[in-house]
C-alpha cells in the first residue's frame, strides 16, 4: 500500500466516521449519543404539541389560544428563563401543561465537556423545580444535536430526550407555511416542536406562532385528533 493509499483510507474512514456523528448528534430519530423519543405511539388517533425556548412574554398569549381549544402540550424551558419569569412557568405549570427542561442557557452541547453538559441539565431542574415544584423528566437538546456525555447527565438526572416528528421553523417562517409543514407532519404519534421564545431573548415576537396554533389546534381537532402530552403520547394503554 501506498503513501497516498494509506491516506486515502484514513480520509475516508474520518468522512465514514464523521458522517457517523453528524447522524447520531442530529437526526431526531438518532438514539446512538442518548435514549431519546421522536414520536409517539402510532395506534391513537393523537398529537403531541411541544414549545421550546419559554417561558417568555409572549408565552401567556399563546397559553389563551390552546386554552380555547382545551389543549394541553408540553413547554421545554430553558432555566435563565425561568429564573427571569417565574410567575409564567408558574402559569404553565398552573394550566396543566407538561414542563420539560431545555438546558440552564440554550447551551450548544456539541463539542463540550460531559460535566459541562451535566451542568447545563442540572441547573434547568434546579430552576424550574424552585419557580414551579416540578422536576422535569423530559429533556430536549438545543437545536436537536446531542452530544458525548449526554447519555450519563440523563440518566443521573432521570430525563430522556425528546425530538420530534415535525419541526415547525417557526422561528423564520409565516404563519401559513409553518401551518401547512405542521398539517402535513400530522399523523398518529406525531410530535411537533414550536417556540415560545428564541433562546434567551426578552420580548420575543411568536406571533407567528400563535397564529399558526390559532388555526392548527381547530384543523386537526377537526380531522379526530387529540392533543396529548409527552407524559401521554409514548403510553400504549391510554
Ligand atoms: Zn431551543
Amino acid at each position: 500500500m501506498t503513501v497516498a493509499e494509506v491516506a486515502e483510507g484514513a480520509g475516508a474512514a474520518l468522512l465514514v466516521g464523521a458522517g457517523v456523528l453528524a447522524y447520531a448528534a442530529r437526526v431526531p430519530s438518532s438514539t446512538l449519543l442518548a435514549p431519546s423519543v421522536h414520536e409517539g405511539v402510532r395506534t391513537r388517533r393523537a398529537i403531541a404539541l411541544t414549545f421550546d425556548d419559554g417561558p417568555s412574554e409572549s408565552t401567556p398569549e399563546l397559553l389563551r389560544v390552546l386554552a380555547e381549544y382545551g389543549v394541553r402540550a408540553t413547554f421545554f424551558q430553558c432555566g435563565a428563563n425561568v429564573r427571569r419569569l417565574p410567575a409564567i412557568a408558574r402559569e404553565v405549570a398552573a394550566a396543566g401543561h407538561v414542563i420539560g427542561n431545555h438546558t440552564e442557557d440554550h447551551a450548544r452541547l456539541w463539542l463540550k465537556s460531559a460535566s459541562f453538559i451535566h451542568r447545563q441539565l442540572a441547573a434547568a431542574q434546579e430552576s424550574i423545580e424552585r419557580a414551579t415544584g416540578l422536576r422535569p423528566c423530559w429533556f430536549r437538546p438545543p437545536f436537536g444535536v446531542r452530544w458525548f456525555g449526554l447519555r450519563a447527565a440523563q440518566r443521573s438526572l432521570g430525563l430522556s430526550s425528546v425530538l420530534w416528528s415535525t419541526i415547525g421553523k417557526d422561528w423564520k417562517w409565516p404563519a401559513d407555511r409553518v401551518l401547512q409543514r405542521l398539517l402535513r407532519g400530522a399523523r398518529n404519534g406525531s410530535i411537533l416542536c414550536l417556540h415560545d421564545g428564541r433562546e434567551l431573548e426578552a420580548r420575543p415576537d411568536i406571533s407567528a406562532t400563535v397564529e399558526a396554533v390559532r388555526r392548527l389546534a381547530p384543523a386537526l381537532l377537526e380531522r379526530g385528533y387529540r392533543f396529548e402530552t409527552m407524559n401521554e403520547i409514548l403510553c400504549p394503554t391510554i
